[in-house]
């Protein structure tokens, strides 16, 4: 039966608006904060009880408001951000849309006590689901205090869709880290009936605010970076690789300094990591993006959790391209350098040894002074070394143990990763080793290798190959460089031939690549303790981490941190 039509009564309509606006508890405390943001406040305490059903606080040392816009403020669409939709454009406010405060007074019983800065005395009023019960002069301290208590007593229907008071209060504080996050110049406190409160100072250092909020262990796998371009800013702390959750509710994205979700940034955040995380995997940080208001459309969603760019594939790739200049710069890697440079014990090497030490993933020969044997006498030595290898797992992993960790180590793209640095160090100092070979060695090439041959002579005879033509496809190896097998170099030849070079600039990079593959010792060989340790340490004399040259990764590192979390201890 059609009913007729009516237009529903104001009281309704708040209740109608609220339910998008006031989702549940969090929602208040996001949008209260903001407002004490928008007031620009220094100082924002925050009580919260009962998960935020019992209980919203939130006061500050901003503008405040007189006696009349106290008032106003509980009206529906009443507002001093905006006055045409022209305004939306520039934008300097978090709000706009008059609407959180009559959207949780009709749902809600507030108290606003507030006092306009300079004036003499403050207003107090008091709402109950949406009806002013009481306004009067008031005596209070410049700012503004909102207190919600009893959300959704007046609407039982949406306090079923409430979850367990843990739940509720792990959202508030997730709001609360959220914004501190970004506001460091600002000074919060937050207290939580069951869970003791939170003091965090104002500073002018966003990476102390950042330690504050997110905790130590964590901050500490967080990095800097920042580019700027077209029109768009990026900035932030994103996690070294090693260093993931399976949500990506560690990863927080900010436009314009608002708090947002977006698929199209979270989506060019993880192609930045590309093979570095596996499917699944979301790196830990903050992600903040400040682009032209006119370029972001922030009227999209009831709770502005969303927003619409007017050129997402441009947002998309300045981000992406962000994340990856930050990936190539690997300063996490810096940082595992400078631990293991204070902590790796001194191996031992004569002069000669680092090329002699290029031999021995080729020929699979093992120096004798890399015995077990000398690394205890050396450990004997009353020295005690905060890196100790622990062994190796499925002849490939090598397991090292660091003052922060366990240290994980892929034996041959380390290896590959660390010959390809020496290459490429020996190159520059312009002294490849180079040794005549006495057999001339011959080989035969096939029209597409005598081509490539062409291309890489150059690049080749500084690494210390000279090749002459010896006719009809047959070409003569002469020198080569010292470190190589001569039994094999005509297969190797060979095999740089075919492989693709691409362009000029990397030539050398994909021939180094090549050799240093072909070359490196490889996974299922077994490794005593002084060769393990060795390896290390040519690690961090190159600074060979990060990634091998193709491009996957050479080392793990699981954190004790992480080992007591998984194991329940913390
Ligand atoms: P909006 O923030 O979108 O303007 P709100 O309903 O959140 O809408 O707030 C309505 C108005 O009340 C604001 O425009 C502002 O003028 C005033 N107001 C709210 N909270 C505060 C506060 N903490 N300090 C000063 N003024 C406030
Ligand atoms: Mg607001």
């Amino acid at each position: 039966m059609a009913a007729s039509i009516r237009v529903l009564p104001p009281g309704v309509i708040d209740q109608i608006a609220a339910g998008e606006v006031v989702e549940r508890p969090a929602s208040v405390l996001k949008e209260l904060l903001e407002n004490s943001l928008d007031a620009g406040a220094c100082r924002i305490d925050v009580r919260t009880a009962g998960g935020g059903m019992e209980l919203i606080e939130v006061s500050d040392d901003g503008c405040g408001m007189d006696s009349s816009d106290a008032l106003e403020a509980f009206k529906r669409h009443a507002t001093s951000k905006i006055s045409s939709l022209e305004d939306l454009t520039h934008l300097g406010t978090l709000g706009f849309r008059g609407e959180a405060l009559s959207s949780i007074a009709s749902v809600s019983r507030v108290e606003l006590v507030t006092r306009l800065r300079g004036s003499h005395e403050g207003t107090r009023v008091l709402v109950e689901a949406g009806v002013i019960k009481e306004a009067l002069p008031w005596g209070a301290p410049e700012g503004t205090m909102v207190r919600v208590q009893g959300l959704f007593y007046n609407v039982p229907a949406r306090r079923k869709f409430l979850r367990t008071q843990a739940t509720e209060a792990h959202h508030l504080r997730e709001v609360m880290d959220r914004i501190a996050v970004l506001y460091p110049e600002i000074g919060f406190s937050y207290a939580h009936e069951q869970r003791g409160s939170l003091e965090w100072p104002s500073t002018d250092q966003w990476a102390y605010r950042l330690r504050q909020v997110l905790g130590e262990e964590c901050f500490s796998r967080l990095f800097h970076m920042e580019s700027s371009g077209r029109g768009c800013k990026v900035w932030g702390y994103l996690s070294d690789p090693n260093y993931h959750r399976s949500t990506a509710s560690g990863l927080w994205l900010y436009v314009n300094k608002r708090p947002i979700q977006d698929r199209i940034l979270l989506g060019a955040v993880l192609r930045g990591y590309g093979q570095l995380l596996d499917r699944g995997r979301y790196p830990v940080g903050v992600v903040c993006l400040e682009l032209d208001p006119r370029e972001v459309d922030v009227n999209v969603h009831p709770a502005k959790r969303e927003v619409r760019f007017a050129d997402p594939r441009r947002i998309q790739e300045e981000v992406y391209l962000c994340v990856r200049r930050f990936l190539k710069e690997q300063p996490w890697v810096r940082s595992l350098e400078l631990r293991l440079s204070r902590d790796l014990p001194q191996v031992s090497e004569s002069p000669g040894k680092a090329f002699e030490n290029l031999r021995f993933g080729l020929n699979q020969r093992v120096d004798p002074s890399f015995s077990l044997e000398t690394h205890e006498n050396h450990t004997d030595g009353a020295q005690q070394e905060s890196v100790r290898y622990l062994g190796q797992a499925a002849k490939t992993y090598l397991i090292f143990e660091t003052r922060d960790g366990l240290l994980v180590v892929d034996q041959h793209a380390a290896h590959e990763r660390i010959l390809f640095e020496e290459l490429k160090l020996q190159r520059q100092a312009q002294q490849a080793p180079s040794q005549r070979v006495l057999l001339n060695q011959l080989v035969e090439l096939n029209p597409s290798q005598e081509e490539s041959l062409q291309e890489i002579r150059t690049p080749l005879r500084e690494l210390g190959w000279v090749i002459e033509p010896f006719g009809q496809g047959c070409w003569r190896i002469v020198s080569l460089p010292s470190w190589l097998d001569a039994s094999r170099c005509q297969e190797l030849l060979k095999e740089i031939l075919d492989t693709r070079m691409g362009n000029k600039s990397d030539q050398l990079e994909v021939l180094l690549a090549t050799l240093a593959c072909r070359d490196a010792v490889r996974a299922g060989r077994q490794m005593g303790a002084m060769e393990a340790l060795s390896l290390l340490e040519r690690m961090r004399r190159v600074s060979a981490w990060g990634l091998c040259p193709h491009g996957r990764p050479v080392f793990v590192e699981i954190p004790f941190s992480e080992l007591r979390r998984r194991f329940g201890r913390s």
